[in-house]
Parts: structure tokens; sequence; C-alpha cells
């Protein structure tokens, strides 16, 4: 069997630049992804915080783009699910679908995904109002009336982002108290245009090609509102995939990889770079960011092999 010098797990952001660099130091590089190239892009309708793009760019623009980047670099790539990583450094097996490969270094850039509320046409509104992003999203708002969803840090943070861009933020909550820092929550109480909904939940979106508004049941009395709404920001988790990983990784509270600066994790010759591990900002930028970083590092260890 070929030893590839580097596998890398996931093709968005994170592992498309990594596979980039890793090519174009000489390293020989498979791909495996389990659907598309793009990622996470793909679910974007348009971004308009990458540098370069003034005027935004669709996200399955950026994403051919990227891959257009490997044309001519010597890249193999396989598709089908990363099941497990096996071995240790130098001589790691990774099994992908139905195939076994080897290799010496393996980069872990498989992204997360975002909880859904399971409502019906969540996803066919996904982009046309509704959003698991504010600081990507928000922009769109300017203005208008918006609702966040969710208890925790990320739902009052990104409420309190949206405050001081949107017309009006109307944070939903199902239980009575917030999860999230006591500070974030006192800040919002003294934004002006955020009114908080506590012990709701939304039981159903209405818009036919954009949200238009939503119902909202109280959890106590069951009654039930109609609240018209722009857009609908969902924070209710983000939920990264490890469990194809040795069991011995070092996670954070949330199950995000734990990696030092060079993307290193717990496990010698393993790196892990992007939404999957434990980092402060999700970003397009800071994936790609974070892959050529890592792909320095496992170019260096490859060195010292
Ligand atoms: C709706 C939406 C809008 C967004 N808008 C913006 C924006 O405007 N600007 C911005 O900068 N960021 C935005 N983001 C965030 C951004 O897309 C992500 O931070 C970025 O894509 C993360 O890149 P990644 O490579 O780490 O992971 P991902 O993009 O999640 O890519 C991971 C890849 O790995 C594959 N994969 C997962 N598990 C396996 C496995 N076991 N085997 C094989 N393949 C696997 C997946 O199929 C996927 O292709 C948005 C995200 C969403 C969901």
């Amino acid at each position: 069997m070929k030893t590839y010098d580097a596998i890398v797990a996931g093709c968005g952001p994170a592992g498309i630049t990594a596979a980039m660099y890793l090519a174009r130091s000489a390293c020989s590089v498979l791909m495996c992804e389990q659907l598309t190239h793009g990622g996470q892009i793909l679910m974007t309708d348009t971004l308009e915080n990458y540098p370069g793009y003034p005027q935004g760019i669709k996200g399955y623009e950026l994403a051919d783009l990227f891959i257009a980047h490997l044309d001519d670099l010597s890249i193999e790539r396989a598709t089908g699910i990363v099941d497990s990583i096996t071995g240790t450094a130098g001589q790691f097996v990774v099994q992908c679908g139905d195939q076994t490969y080897a290799c010496k270094t393996v980069l872990v850039c498989t992204g997360a995904s975002h909880r859904t509320l399971g409502l019906d046409r969540e996803n066919a509104l996904l982009g046309h109002g509704v959003s698991y992003c504010a600081l990507c999203d928000g922009n769109f708002f300017r203005g208008q009336m918006v609702a966040v969803v969710g208890g925790g840090n990320s739902a009052l943070e990104g409420a309190l982002y949206l405050s001081k861009i949107v017309g009006q933020v109307y944070l939903i909550h199902r239980r009575e108290y917030f999860r999230g820092t006591k500070i974030f929550f006192d800040r919002l109480n003294e934004s002006r245009n955020v009114t908080v909904l506590a012990d709701t939940v939304v039981t159903k979106l209405h818009g036919d090609s954009n949200l238009s508004g939503l119902t909202l049941r109280n959890v106590h009395s069951g009654e039930e509102q109609h609240l018209p709404v722009d857009g609908l920001f969902i924070y209710v988790g983000f939920e990264p995939k490890t469990d194809f990983l040795p069991a011995d990784l070092a996670l954070d509270s949330q199950g995000f990889i734990l990696t030092d600066t060079e993307m290193r994790i717990n496990i010698p010759g393993i790196f892990a770079a992007g939404d999957i591990r434990s980092k402060f900002c999700r970003q397009v930028i800071t994936a790609a960011g974070d892959g050529a970083t890592a792909a320095q590092a496992a170019f260096l260890f490859l060195e010292q092999l």
C-alpha cells in the first residue's frame, strides 16, 4: 500500500488550504471528503467578510475558487467518510469509505455543524432570513427586526452584536434564566432595542421565499403569538464530530479538539485545523489560517521523522 506523506480529512476552507500548502512543499497528499468540496461555505449564500471581495462573493463561487487553487498541484482525492484513524506517528492508517490508506501524518479538518431547531422549512429559509451566524449575516439585516434563539453565551453575544446593527432584537429562550455570562446579559438589558422573551419557544417559521415572521409559544401557558421578523439567528449549539479519532484525544468541555498554536493535538503526528478545534472565532478566514499553520507544522514534523 502506498504511504502518503499526509492525509487531509475534510475539504472545507481549512482542509483545502492545508492540502495546498503541503503540496506546494512537495509532500504527497490525499484529501478525503464525504460530500463535495467547500464545506460550510456551500451553505452560505453570500460572504461579505472574506478579504479581497469588497462586493461580497457567493458561497459556491468561493468554494469553486478555493478548489481551483489545487488544480495544478499534485493532490489525490478520495470520496468517503473518514471512519477511523489508527496507528502512530509516521504509520497512520485511515479508513475512508471502503478504502484503507496509509500515511505519515494526518490533518483533521472536518469542521462542525450547527444544531438546528428542527422546524419545517428551517433549511429552505437558510440564507433567506434564517442564519446561524450573526457575524456572517448580521449586516444583511441593517435597521430590520430580528430574533435570536438560545440561552448560552453565543446567543447573548450574537444578540449584542446584532443590537448595534439592526433595528430591533428579540432574544428568545425556552427557559426563564440564561446560561450565558451575566455581563453579556446585563449589557443586553441596557440596550434600548433588545426585548427578552423568556420561557418561549419558536414553533413555526413563516414566509415563502424569505422569512417574514415566527409563531412563538409560551412554555407554561401554551399561549401563542405571531412575531413579524426579517431574520432569525439560531444559537442552540454547535457540534464537532470527533468519534472517528483515537479515544485518548484531548477535547475541551464542548467537545472541540484542543490544539496548541501550531495546531498540534495531544497525539503526535495528528494536527487539527478549522472549526473542529477549540478556538475563539469560527470563520472562513480563520479556518484557512489554521489550515496553513497546520500544514507548515506537519511539514516540519515530516522533516523530523
Ligand atoms: C450558514 C453559514 C454561513 C456562514 N457565513 C460565513 C461568512 O459569511 N463568513 C465567514 O467567514 N464564515 C461563515 N461561516 C462559517 C464558515 O463557513 C466556517 O467557519 C468554515 O467553513 C469552517 O471551515 P472548516 O474547513 O473548518 O470546516 P467546514 O467548512 O465545516 O468543512 C469541513 C468539511 O469536512 C467534511 N467532513 C466532515 N466530517 C468528515 C468525515 N468524517 N470524513 C470526510 N469528510 C468529512 C465536511 O463534509 C466538510 O466538507 C458560515 C457558516 C454557515 C453554516
